[in-house]
């Protein structure tokens, strides 16, 4: 029987293709069969930490798993001691991008950078939340995918789709036939998954999450014209921010009309978690199976008194200064809705996830800036311990219900035998200080394993460029 669900579990994952001499140079091991020993592991499926494992990698794949006294390393193999070492599994990130914003109303394409920054900081797979160019996303995956690049396995969401709105870089869809054929295009250009953003109407979400799926896609939105509640209704897969893009509580919201991030955001500041119309609402998204984006790292640079985000020395001088003065303007609002706000958004994450609803989480590397590929993924995490989660809960959500979402669970999330050898070893043992999610000293994707340090010295103080 485990022989059995090994091998079921194998045919799903994938095998590394042959890596190029660009992958070459970040490489910590490439050998074929490799023994992590001493190790404790974090299997991602929320249960306990287990002490002095032997984990072995075989072909991209991880071959056994077990207690040290049961599992030795096989002969030949490259035997990696980790000895105060904890092994958790490959991020599993939802709310990425390929994009940064690097002036007013303009965001720069920084897919060359993001990639190895999102590996080196351990993630494995990612789903980009949308994207303001449409072809990088999609090409960065190929590149990935063939070997010829480094970086994690990529969901890569469509150009957003949206309704008449301010940006310059978006798509404004006038009616459910455009959107219709937005999501036709990109789906035939290789888009893997769809975001509806902020100012599509009901009629065009509807045709959007209908072609979708019709192709086998999913869709998730950041929303504000389109009620939670009305997107449910539409079938619609994921909503991102957790619950700060909802309007389902403004008293006077027009249908089809976003009235303002802010006006949505004050009635959740204030919205009682006990509450009947907040628990009917979390109940329709449990029974309409609509799962919620965690992405506290993006707020917490829009809230006052927080600390300056990990990862910002990477950036270019312009960047990293142009961020700095953002942080300390915010630090002077002192009428700030965030200051309620933040604090209330873990508060109702926690109260879906109690409730039954399955949370998933990101970064958003958009907003002013601040939030840094890699880095910003083990805040959130950090932020979701904030939040009330156990780290081992934290690190569940940032990896097995990643994988759940993308329907991808029979081959990455979690460490177990025959699953893909997705693994990031870090210093410490951030089952009991979260903080060490911080530590990553390899990353193995499909058995390969990655430095991280080589990773991020290719792109250091040049984040911003390319
Ligand atoms: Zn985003």
């Amino acid at each position: 029987m485990k022989i059995l669900t090994v091998l079921i579990a194998a045919a799903f994952a994938m095998q590394a293709p042959a890596m190029s001499k660009n992958v070459q140079q970040y490489l910590r091991t490439s050998a074929p069969v490799i023994a992590l020993t001493n190790v404790r592991v974090i299997d991602g499926t929320g249960a306990p930490a287990r002490a002095n494992q032997t984990i072995v990698l075989r072909n991209g794949l991880i071959a056994e798993v077990g207690d040290a006294a049961r599992v030795t390393a096989p002969q030949g193999a490259e035997v990696i001691d980790l000895t105060g070492r904890s092994v958790i599994p490959g991020l599993v990130m939802l709310h990425e991008h390929l994009y940064y914003p690097t002036g007013p109303g303009v965001y720069g394409q920084l897919g060359e950078s993001f990639t190895r920054l999102y590996l080196a900081g351990g993630v494995t797979t990612m789903r980009t939340g949308g994207n303001m160019n449409g072809y990088m996303d999609i090409n960065l995956m190929r590149a990935i995918d063939s070997g010829q690049k480094p970086g994690p396995a990529i969901d890569a969401t469509a150009p957003y789709v949206n309704g008449p709105n301010q940006f310059q870089q978006m798509t404004h869809v006038q009616d459910a036939e455009q959107a219709r054929r937005h999501v036709a295009y990109w789906a035939d250009q290789g888009a893997t998954s769809l975001k509806a953003y902020m100012q599509i109407s009901r009629a065009a979400l509807g045709a959007a999450i209908q072609e979708a799926h019709k192709r086998g896609l999913k869709v998730t939105g950041h929303l504000c014209s389109v009620t939670y509640s009305e997107a449910a209704d539409l079938g619609i897969d994921n909503l991102e921010h957790s619950f700060l893009a909802s309007t389902d509580f403004v008293a006077d919201k027009k249908l089809d009309e976003c009235p303002g991030q802010g006006r949505g955001q004050q009635t959740i500041a204030t919205l009682d978690e006990n509450s009947a119309p907040f628990k009917a609402l979390v109940q329709k998204l449990i029974d309409k199976r609509v799962s919620l984006t965690s992405t506290l790292t993006v707020f917490e640079t829009f809230t006052p008194g927080r600390p300056l985000p990990p990862g910002l020395d990477v950036l270019t001088p312009q960047l990293k200064q142009q961020f700095e003065q953002t942080h300390a303007r915010v630090a002077q609002n002192k009428d700030s809705n965030y200051l309620t706000l933040f604090p209330k958004a873990m508060a109702l994450e926690l109260a879906f996830v109690r409730a039954g609803g399955l949370l998933v989480a990101g970064t958003d590397p958009t907003g002013s800036g601040g939030v840094i590929p890699g880095y910003s993924n083990h805040r959130q995490v950090e932020l979701l311990v904030d939040a009330g989660f156990t780290p081992l809960e934290a690190i569940r959500i940032a990896t097995m219900n990643g994988a759940v979402y993308l329907g991808r669970e029979k081959a990455i999330g979690s460490v177990v035998a025959g699953k893909q050898a997705d693994l990031v070893v870090v210093n410490g043992d951030p089952s009991a200080r979260i903080a060490d999610i911080r530590n990553v000293e390899i990353v193995f994707r499909q058995g390969i394993g990655y430095d991280p340090g080589k990773l991020v010295a290719s792109v250091a103080g040049r984040v911003g460029l390319f």
